[in-house]
């Protein structure tokens, strides 16, 4: 979806707002398409392939696949990229006495600062350009990131995703409601369709940016008019839509199949508020385009590493907290190494699964709880990272809300920051927050930490009762979303 946008935003610009709805819809589906080539593509399906063959090899041999896979990355990285030439001669190793996955604690992790601040030492000198594709993300943390990457890493990554799907007996010919995008219909778009069509994908691609209580009746009237079977995208997007319907006492009126969700963790709550409304639990799965780890949830509910993906390290923290550590071994373009993604989870001791999977058990992932905003008409406003995604410059960053109507950003600069960032700043934020809040950036040193050191996006003292229109189911309550409900 993070590709989707980027692509759009890269593509169309300023340009896509102002087409009719049927210009958009032919554009989506030419994005649509696009990325259906990628999917669809001859080493896409060469990698499903390899991926479905070890579904349920043996645990020995697809770890001794990932390290044999890493010893390679490690001698590519010493001999191709500046930066970790260095890291290893400063360390005083050569990648050749790294054999195993947990011989990389001799090694220091890697930083999203430390990437953000010398992203051209990170570049291979062994991929040539023409062959790199590039990739961005926001983080939980509202830094971006441009990745460079090729094509065969991401069709690996989709590799994983599709494994994962199909796990639960999703076609790729399946219909999909997509509901968790900003940006694909315009902001200022008053009336429906808040919604657009991407033919070749089998898409409808929902906003997420005008789920006002008003306008909420025509995204049901919308899934109840094409009755996609599949539900996916942002978990807070999808509890809202559930919510909606149990506190209207009504149901969708037909049966979907899956509901499958990504870029959020996925709260114990809104599973039960999905599984409420709908009828079927949420599925979800944990990626970024950093790729340095992913993980994937099976039929029985539990949530496996894809071990072959990335090396991934779980980095304690307490004694069932760990922070999530790891080296993106299908990217030969930016290889990261150890490199910490700011997502923690939990694996309570012991923790197994009766599948036959050969990837290790997550108990819970906690990262990237999703917060939001209170517009002025009512609707809460979540994936607010997406202002951050092209802004590689900021260092962090953090929302606060004590009132509806006004709304604060705090920024971290990073050194590269510019006048040029602000004025871009301002421009994403005015393109998102669209209901004539009063909006203040202040520049900071530092930004504070939850008692538990985490850095949370959005700070909302706003108190649920002055939601307008909008009574906010107990869980999830606005001020545990906002405050961090599930807060370490
Ligand atoms: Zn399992």
């Amino acid at each position: 979806m993070a590709d989707l946008l980027t692509r759009m935003e890269s593509i169309y610009g300023r340009v896509y707002p102002r087409l009719p709805v049927a210009l958009q819809n032919a554009a989506l589906g030419t994005i649509g398409w696009h990325n259906d080539l990628t999917v669809r593509g001859r080493g896409f399906t060469r990698l499903l392939g390899e991926y479905e063959a070890r579904t349920f090899a043996d645990p020995g041999a697809v770890r001794e696949l990932r390290d044999a896979r890493l010893r390679a990355f490690l001698l590519h990285a010493y001999e191709t990229v500046p930066y970790y030439h260095e890291l290893f001669d400063q360390a005083g190793l050569h990648p050749r006495e790294i054999s195993t996955l947990e011989d990389l604690a001799s090694l220091p992790i890697t930083s999203k600062a430390d990437v953000q601040e010398r992203r051209s030492e990170f570049l291979s000198s062994a991929v040539p350009r023409r062959r790199w594709k590039l990739v961005s993300t926001s983080g939980s943390t509202g830094s971006g990131l441009i990745v460079a990457t090729t094509l065969e890493a991401v069709q690996e990554q989709w590799a994983t995703w599709w494994r994962c799907w199909r796990w639960h007996g999703i076609d790729r010919k399946t219909w999909v409601a997509i509901l968790g995008t900003t940006h694909v219909v315009p902001a200022r778009q008053q009336a429906p369709p808040f919604w657009r069509y991407d033919i070749a994908g089998r898409q409808i691609v929902f906003s997420c940016a005008h789920t006002s209580p008003e306008n909420l009746k025509y995204y049901l009237s919308e899934l109840r008019r094409r009755k996609p079977l599949r539900l996916h995208g942002y978990p807070s997007m999808i509890s809202l839509i559930a919510s909606y319907l149990i506190e209207t006492k009504t149901d969708l009126g037909y049966d979907v199949r899956w509901i499958t969700t990504s870029a959020e963790n996925l709260l114990p709550q809104q599973t039960r508020l999905i599984e409420k409304a709908f009828g079927v639990r949420p599925k979800q799965h944990y990626g970024m385009v950093e790729a340095i780890a992913n993980i994937s949830e099976c039929e029985k509910g539990k949530l496996h590493v894809d071990e072959e993906l990335a090396a991934v390290e779980f980095v304690p923290i307490t004694n069932t907290l760990y922070r999530v550590v790891g080296t993106n071994l299908s990217n030969p373009v930016m290889p990261l190494v150890r490199y910490e993604c700011n997502d923690q989870v939990t694996i309570e001791p012991g923790e197994l699964c009766s599948c036959g999977r050969p990837g290790r058990v997550v108990t819970d992932i906690d990262g990237r709880k999703e917060d939001y905003v209170v517009l002025m008409n009512g609707v809460l406003l979540g994936s607010l990272d997406r202002i951050f995604v092209n802004l590689p410059n900021v260092r962090e960053a953090q929302i606060r809300q004590d009132a509806v109507g006004e709304i604060q950003f705090l920024v971290r600069r990073g050194v590269l920051y510019t006048k040029e960032d602000e004025i871009q700043l301002r421009a994403e934020i005015e393109r998102t927050i669209y209901d004539g809040s009063q909006i203040s950036i202040e520049y900071v040193d530092e930004i504070e930490r939850t008692a538990r050191g985490k850095l949370r996006f959005v700070v909302s003292s706003v108190p649920a009762e002055d939601v307008v229109g909008y009574k906010v189911l107990p869980p999830p309550s606005l001020s545990a979303l906002g405050n961090g409900d599930n807060d370490l």
